[in-house]
């Protein structure tokens, strides 16, 4: 069982909110109750009858089929702001469970949808500054993990261009804040990886400053996506990460990535599915309601299409308030 050696306040993820200088974040996620529309323009192929899905894979033959696993309750769910959970629960044609998107806690909500395919994305600029960082006021989500965490098979499958992540792999670009225009509207952030042993211990702490000055001062940031790597054991700079975001009130979503990955039982290896739980469970006395978090595998594109509605939810509630 892993351990912290330190504790944190005990942060309501619905109010994990960007309080120190963006107005707009911090209406964000304070409320969680109103009603949900019935009218969510997506596919419903993209929301489940249960809250995790495990695909077993068989080595052998390389089949692989679909299996439930433990449905969440309540408490594990991240409600969107003005999310009315009751009358989900009354309304048959709609109930709960058919609003959350597959392998993750996400509860769709009225703010869901429009603008969610990645139809235009460029490159747009590297600022070693966040005073560099656009400043047209385009809503923003910034990606971070550890360095191999598969952040640009991520940004790749997002956008759905092999190389464009590329770009902020070139060298003098790995240590800065690498803004792509999507659709002309809004931005996905590449930050510098984490954890990186090989760098020299001064430019991991700069890199640790310097991202913690994006988080804290950039007006325009809806939530960080931090990756976490579902198929080795849960890390120690990980759980740190994600308890400095929590007790910054950074809105956040936990990614889950290579899904895909299954080591062998005899190897003493996890299933993602385990190191995901293990991941909440590790977290959860941190937070007084689960932060979103949601399974993917840029390899199998699983996920790809639930992050993009979850960040139009996001992004639409924020354009809104
Ligand atoms: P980054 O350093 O965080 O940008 O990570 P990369 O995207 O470069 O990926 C690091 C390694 O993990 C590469 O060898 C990728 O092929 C591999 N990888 C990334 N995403 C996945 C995934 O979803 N499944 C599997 N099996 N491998 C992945």
């Amino acid at each position: 069982m892993f351990l912290l050696t330190h504790r944190l306040p005990i942060v309501p993820s619905h109010s994990l909110i960007s309080s120190l200088t963006s107005p707009k974040s911090q209406n964000l996620f304070l409320y969680t109750s109103a009603f949900v529309s019935k009218s969510i323009a997506s596919p419903l192929c993209h929301f489940s009858t249960a809250v995790a899905q495990e695909q077993e894979q068989d080595h052998d033959n390389d089949h692989v089929q679909g299996k439930e696993i433990r449905p969440l309750s309540l408490e594990e769910l991240f409600l969107p702001p003005e999310t009315d959970v009751s009358s989900l629960k009354l309304d048959a044609a709609a109930p709960l469970s058919a609003r959350i998107l597959k392998g993750s806690n996400i509860v769709l909500s009225k703010y869901a949808g429009g603008g969610v395919d990645v139809e235009a994305a460029e490159f747009v600029k590297s600022s070693v500054r966040t005073e560099d960082c656009p400043a047209d006021g385009a809503p923003e989500f910034a990606l971070v993990g550890r360095s191999n965490v598969g952040k640009s098979s991520l940004l790749n499958s997002l956008v759905r261009r092999k190389r464009l992540a590329l770009t902020s792999k070139k060298p003098g670009k790995t240590q800065c804040i690498n803004h792509f225009r999507i659709n002309d509207s809004w931005y996905l952030v590449d930050l510098p990886g984490y954890g990186y042993a090989a760098a020299p211990h001064e430019v991991r702490t700069d890199w640790g400053k310097f991202t913690k000055d994006y988080f804290l001062t950039r007006p325009t940031l809806v939530s960080v996506f931090l990756l976490i790597d579902a198929s080795i054991p849960v890390k120690r700079i990980d759980l740190d990460y994600a308890s400095w975001l929590g007790q910054n009130q950074i809105p956040m979503t936990l990614i889950f990535t290579k899904c895909d990955k299954r080591k062998k039982k005899r190897k003493g290896g996890k299933r993602p599915e385990e190191n995901v739980q293990e991941f909440q469970a590790s977290i959860r006395e941190f937070f007084q309601t689960a932060p979103p978090w949601i399974m993917t595998s840029s390899v199998m594109n699983q996920g790809r299409d639930e992050i993009l509605l979850h960040m139009s939810q996001l992004r639409n509630y924020w354009l809104k308030h």
